[in-house]
């Protein structure tokens, strides 16, 4: 009691900067001490005798133990506060801000083991201490902050923070490493030069993905025709939009009959250059243009989720790398193409020449742009071909970014070229005498048309088209792993894949037990944001195509399939300005059902129930389509003998829409015509010329 009338009288007598200084000199012996001995031996009698100070004192101005060391944590990270403050004050630029983050942060005054024990000290007890954690929360969300204010004119909006999270993950790593190791792997200065590299390797790439973004998407797109960007005549556009948002991403240039003829002339010319170049000097330019794509990646990934509303989770790993796949494949073909030589008796030989077939008019659809404008450019060009392509007008601005990188690679002029717009404009290609072969990616009706405008000039056609493919799953299948497939069969890409496996029969006896776990995973499935690295599910194309999917599944509703999970528009929160659509599935569905019958190309599976193998093997032809199809089951023998039945161009054992580059790839029945990719590509973009070569004198008989 005497000691506490003694401290007040002592603390009225004194002014306020007596105080100050005397707590100052309190929490100064509170870090010596903790320094020392650690913060579970440091006690306020230790502190006392160390800072010259009663205990009472101490407890006078901070209450006990955790009010002392409180204030004590308050204060270093003021310090490092007031560092950053000071030095953003002098920086310039958005970059420089960053780096007084860092260089605060990573000051030689926090490099003295002093003040890095306490730092460690308090780190150690945040976790249990509340007031601790407040303060560690406070300085925590500054440093973030002030990294996101800095960030935002340097990277894109959706990486802002987590970009922010890595830098001072970065910071805290190597602090924190430093520390531990007793400062003999780095010390202030070193420490400050690692995290400012790493920070500029992060902020080039974003650089390229930020001037991507302008370029692809701030101004108006215009067609892309001999080497180089050309205004249309006809001066009409249309817009892109994202379909996550709603909002226009760009205004995109219509190509007319004047850039069509442009294009044709460009691609004639390009393509005698092209085609006399050896294979292997095609194929460098092809590699470099594969090399390209995946040094790319991020920004035309990103580019790819802004157009088509899929996730950034599904676009950074497959559209660009499956597009550079395919150009390392064929790229490699092209120094292998040959004909072959004829033996004809001692008086003649012969050989075949494998020669392009000259201009190629590539038309594609948008779900896959960039992959499509890939699969199609790559053989044509390991061939010797010229390439005219038509992006799907909903997806016009990836097909855009990859002409520029065939022009850095070193591609001659002419040789590709992208027009913009829609049916009309394609049905310029389809129709033009000047093209001798057109490529379709695209549903079965559009595949009819191109086929009889194709007819009129006998051009070669490879055709694309839909689906509605059947996976079975029988009674031996690991169930996990059927379940794993139907997911990847049906909800990739929002379940817009030509080749999902949508009519997914099980087999009677383990139909329940599927079903349950089926639900259960896709229940688990992330819908959302395109640009978030978590979201599974992204947005569907268009609001007309996320109608059509609706109807869909009211009809699926109105014929009485049971609805086991999903069934309506994904609207929590901003997905309400997009095209969102659960992950939709129906049991107890027949085979006459419209659902069963017709292609949704949305996130709707149809699960059957079968009872034995010739039976779903005939349910499963039981279409026009014939694109793919999986099987599930442990039978070896079963195995072969199913996938040899099923009629489908493109069959999975125990897996499903994987697609290397090495296989060829494609539908049979109204699914298409031709093949992509593997070696069987190179048939459809090539024609034989047969060379009779007499070795002897000619007999005529006249
Ligand atoms: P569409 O058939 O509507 O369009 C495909 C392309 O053809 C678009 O660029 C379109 O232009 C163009 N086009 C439309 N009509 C004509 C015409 N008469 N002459 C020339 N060109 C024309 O397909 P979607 O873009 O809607 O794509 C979805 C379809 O594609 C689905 O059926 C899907 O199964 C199929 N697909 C098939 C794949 C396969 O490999 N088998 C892979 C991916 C999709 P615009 O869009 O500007 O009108």
């Amino acid at each position: 009691m005497i000691g506490v009338i003694t401290i007040t009288t002592l603390v009225h007598q004194n002014n306020g900067s007596t105080e100050d200084s005397r707590r100052g000199q309190i929490i100064e012996a509170a870090i010596d001490t903790i320094a020392e001995l650690g913060y579970v031996g440091t006690t306020l009698a230790q502190i006392a005798a160390r800072g010259g100070v009663s205990a009472p004192l101490i407890s006078h101005y901070f209450q006990d133990k955790n009010g002392l060391m409180e204030a004590v944590f308050r204060k270093l990270v003021q310090r490092v506060a007031r560092g950053v403050v000071v030095r953003q004050g002098r920086a310039q630029t958005p970059r420089a801000r960053i780096q007084a983050v860092i260089d605060a942060n990573l000051a030689p005054e926090e490099f003295d083991s002093r003040t890095g024990i306490a730092w460690l000290a308090f780190w150690g007890q945040v976790i249990h201490v509340p007031q601790f954690r407040r303060v560690q929360v406070v300085y925590q969300s500054r440093i973030l902050s002030n990294l996101r204010h800095a960030l935002r004119p340097l990277v894109p909006a959706h990486e802002v923070a987590e970009t922010a999270a890595m830098i001072a993950a970065m910071i805290d790593g190597v602090w924190l490493r430093a520390t531990l190791s007793d400062w003999s792997e780095t010390n202030s200065d070193s420490a400050r030069l690692m995290v400012s590299h790493l920070v500029d390797m992060a902020l080039a790439a974003a650089q390229g993905k930020m001037q991507i973004l302008q370029r692809a998407t701030g101004q108006v797109q215009k067609n892309f025709i001999n080497g180089g960007f050309v205004n249309a005549a006809g001066g009409e556009t249309f817009e892109t939009r994202n379909p996550a948002t709603g909002a226009v991403l760009s205004t995109v240039e219509i190509a007319g009959a004047p850039e069509i003829e442009q294009a044709v002339a460009a691609a004639r010319a390009g393509q005698r250059i092209w085609a006399r170049m050896t294979g292997a000097q095609r194929g460098r330019v092809l590699n470099e243009a594969a090399r390209l794509l995946r040094a790319k990646n991020g920004e035309l990934a990103l580019l790819e989720t802004l157009d088509t509303g899929k996730p950034i989770q599904e676009t950074s790993v497959v559209d660009v790398a499956s597009g550079a796949d395919c150009l390392e494949y064929f790229a490699g073909i092209a120094s292998g193409l040959a004909g072959e030589q004829v033996d004809l008796g001692p008086a003649a030989f012969g050989y075949t020449r494998r020669e392009p077939l000259g201009i190629v008019a590539g038309i594609g659809a948008w779900n896959y742009p960039l992959q499509i404008a890939c699969w199609k450019a790559a053989p044509a060009l390991a061939c010797g071909n010229a390439m005219i392509f038509k992006p799907a007008e909903m997806t016009p601005l990836t097909a855009l970014r990859l002409a520029e990188i065939f022009k850095e690679a070193g591609l001659p002029d002419g040789v590709f070229n992208v027009v913009q717009g829609f049916a009309a404009t394609g049905r310029m290609l389809t129709q033009h005498p000047g093209i001798h072969k057109i490529s379709l990616t695209g549903e079965v009706g559009t595949g009819r048309a191109v086929m009889a405008d194709a007819a009129a000039s006998l051009k070669h056609v490879t055709l694309e088209l839909g689906g509605k493919s059947p996976l079975l799953v029988f009674e031996d299948a690991d169930l996990d792993n059927a379940v794993s497939g139907a997911l990847l069969a049906n909800f990739y890409s929002a379940g817009e894949v030509c080749s999902n496996g949508t009519r997914v029969f099980v087999h009677e006896q383990v139909r329940d037990e599927f079903l349950r776990r089926l639900k259960l995973r896709t229940e688990a499935m992330r819908v959302g944001d395109p640009l978030d690295p978590a979201t599974q599910v992204g947005a569907l194309i268009s609001p007309a195509h996320m109608n059509k999917v609706l109807s869909y599944i009211e009809a699926g509703k109105a014929e009485g399939a049971t609805l086991v999970t999903g069934g309506a528009r994904a609207l929590a929160g901003a997905l309400a300005q997009g095209c969102f659509v659960e992950p939709t599935i129906f049991a107890d569905c027949h085979d006459e059902m419209k659902i069963v019958r017709e292609e949704i190309f949305g996130p709707v599976m149809c699960v059957l129930s079968f009872r034995d193998e010739d039976e779903a093997v005939a349910r499963a032809n039981a279409t026009r389509f014939g694109l793919s199809a999986g099987v599930f089951t442990q039978d070896l023998t079963r195995a072969h003998r199913v996938i040899a039945n099923l009629e489908a161009g493109t069959c999975w054992i125990n897996h499903f829409n994987v697609t290397p580059i090495e296989l060829p790839f494609g539908g049979v029945k109204q699914s298409g015509l031709g093949r992509e990719n593997g070696k069987a590509a190179i048939e459809h973009y090539t024609q034989i010329k047969s060379v009779y070569v007499a070795l002897e004198k000619i007999d005529a008989p006249y």
